[in-house]
C-alpha cells in the first residue's frame, strides 16, 4: 500500500492509465489543430475529437452532436446558466437554483441578479436531499431555468433529477444539471430525465484537468443558448477557441471507461468499502455522526462529524491521509460549509465535518488504514482537549 492514501476524490481523481496513454500521441505527434481543414494532422486531430464526443454522449445518453467542449464543469455551468437564462429572458427573469449547487451556479445565478433577474435558493431537507415539491413552490410564472445537481460534491447526496426533469418539462422551463461528481457513479440519462443541459467534468472521472462538456439538447421544443466567450465560432458558435485534442481525447476514453465501471459494477464495490469505513470509523469514535441521507447519496461518498474535534486540527494531525473537510474550492475559507448550514447542520458540527471520497482504486487495505490513522488522531486530540474527557470514548 502506498502512502499517503488518497480519499479526497470529490476534489479530484487520479488519471487513469488508458487516458493518459491515448493523450500522449497528441501531445507528441499528432498535434494538428482540429479546425486545420487543408492536411493530414488537422484530420487526425478532428477524429480524435469526434470521437471523443461520441464517447462522451454515449456515458449519458445523448447524440453527439449535443455535446460542447468547454474547459470543465465550472464553465459549463456558467454558460449553461448565463447562457440560457439570457436568451430565454424575454419569457421571464426569474431562475430557481438549490442551495447546495455547487459554487460555480451559485455565482452565475449571482451575477444574473445584476442583469435584473432575481433568484430563489432552495433549501434541502436535514438530510441533503432537495424535495421536488419545494422546487416546485418556489416556481414562479416568470421562471424561465431551474438548475438542480444530480449529485453533491461534499455531502454526496443524490438528488430527484427525473422528478424536477418531468415538473420542468411540464411547465415549459429550461432544466440544467451539474452531473460533475455522478458521471461513472449513477446512470445518467438525459432523454429519460428530460434535461436541456448538463455539464460533465473529466478531472471527476480519472481524466485530465482543463476539460469538460455541457450537453445542450437538440430538437423540439427548440432552445437556444447564448455564447460567453466570443472568437472563431468553433463548438457551433457556442464556445470558441482552440480544442485541447489531447485533453479532448483523454476525456473520451474516461468516458468509456465511466460506462465500463459501472457495467463491472464498481459503484457497488465502493459502496461496500465506504460502508466498511463508516463501520469501523462508528466503532472507533463515539460522538461521530453522519452528515446526509444515508441511503440517497453517492457510493463513494462519506461526509462525518466528529463532535469536539476541529476538522482542521485532525486532519494537520493525519499527514499521510488526504481527506478534506467541504469541497476543495472553499477549504481555503474558515467559514465552515453553507452545504452544511443549507441542511441546518449545526455550525460546531458543521466546523467538525470531514469527506472521504473513494474511487475505482481505493482498497479495503487503505480503508483499514484511515480508519485506524483516524480513530488514533481522533482519541489524541480528545486527550489533549480540555472539554473533552477521554473517559467518554469507547
Ligand atoms: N460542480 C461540481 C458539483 C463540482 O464538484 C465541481 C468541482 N469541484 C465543479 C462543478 C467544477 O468543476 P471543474 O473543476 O471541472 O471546473
Amino acid at each position: 500500500m502506498k502512502v499517503p492514501v488518497y480519499l479526497d476524490n470529490h476534489s479530484t481523481t487520479p488519471c487513469a492509465e488508458e487516458v493518459v496513454d491515448i493523450m500522449i500521441p497528441y501531445f507528441r505527434e499528432r498535434y494538428g489543430n482540429a479546425a486545420s481543414r487543408t492536411h493530414r494532422f488537422g484530420f487526425e486531430a478532428k477524429a480524435a475529437v469526434e470521437l471523443a464526443r461520441e464517447r462522451v454522449s454515449a456515458l449519458i445518453s445523448a447524440s453527439p452532436k449535443e455535446i460542447i467542449w468547454t474547459s470543465g464543469a465550472t464553465e459549463s455551468n456558467n454558460l449553461a446558466i448565463l447562457g440560457a437564462a439570457r436568451e430565454a429572458s424575454g419569457a421571464g427573469k426569474h431562475i430557481v437554483i438549490s442551495a447546495i449547487e455547487h459554487k460555480s451556479v451559485i455565482d452565475a445565478a449571482a451575477h444574473l441578479q445584476s442583469e435584473g433577474w432575481s433568484v430563489t435558493q432552495v433549501c434541502p431537507g436535514a438530510d441533503g436531499v432537495v424535495q421536488v415539491e419545494a422546487i416546485e413552490a418556489a416556481m414562479t410564472s416568470q421562471t424561465t431555468l431551474v438548475s438542480l445537481m444530480m449529485a453533491n460534491n461534499e455531502v454526496g447526496t443524490v438528488q430527484p433529477v427525473r422528478d424536477v426533469g418531468l415538473l420542468c418539462r411540464d411547465k415549459g422551463v429550461i432544466f440544467h444539471v451539474d452531473a460533475a461528481q455522478a458521471s461513472g457513479k449513477l446512470q445518467i440519462h438525459v432523454k429519460e430525465s428530460c434535461i436541456d443541459l448538463l455539464s460533465l467534468s473529466a478531472h471527476k472521472m480519472y481524466g485530465p484537468k482543463g476539460i469538460g462538456a455541457l450537453y445542450v439538447r437538440r430538437g423540439r421544443p427548440r432552445f437556444r443558448l447564448q455564447p460567453i466567450l466570443f472568437g472563431g465560432g468553433h463548438e457551433r458558435g457556442l464556445r470558441s477557441g482552440t480544442l485541447p485534442v489531447p485533453l479532448i481525447a483523454g476525456m473520451g476514453r474516461a468516458a468509456t471507461l465511466a460506462l465500463e465501471d459501472m457495467d463491472n459494477d464498481v459503484p457497488e464495490k465502493m459502496a461496500a468499502l465506504r460502508d466498511q469505513l463508516w463501520s469501523g470509523l462508528q466503532r472507533g469514535i463515539s460522538g461521530i455522526c453522519l452528515n446526509g441521507s444515508a441511503d440517497t447519496r453517492l457510493p463513494n461518498n462519506l461526509n462525518v462529524s466528529i463532535s469536539d474535534v476541529e476538522s482542521q486540527a485532525l486532519m494537520m494531525s493525519i499527514r499521510d491521509l488526504a481527506i478534506s473537510s467541504g469541497s476543495a474550492c472553499s477549504s481555503a475559507s474558515l467559514e465552515p460549509s453553507y452545504v452544511l448550514g443549507a441542511m441546518g447542520v449545526d455550525p460546531a458540527l458543521a466546523h467538525a465535518s470531514i469527506r472521504f471520497g473513494l474511487s475505482r482504486y481505493t482498497t479495503s487495505e487503505e480503508v483499514e488504514y484511515a480508519t485506524q490513522r483516524l480513530t488514533e488522531a481522533v482519541r489524541e486530540l480528545r486527550a489533549m482537549s480540555p472539554i473533552y474527557s477521554v473517559n467518554s470514548d469507547p
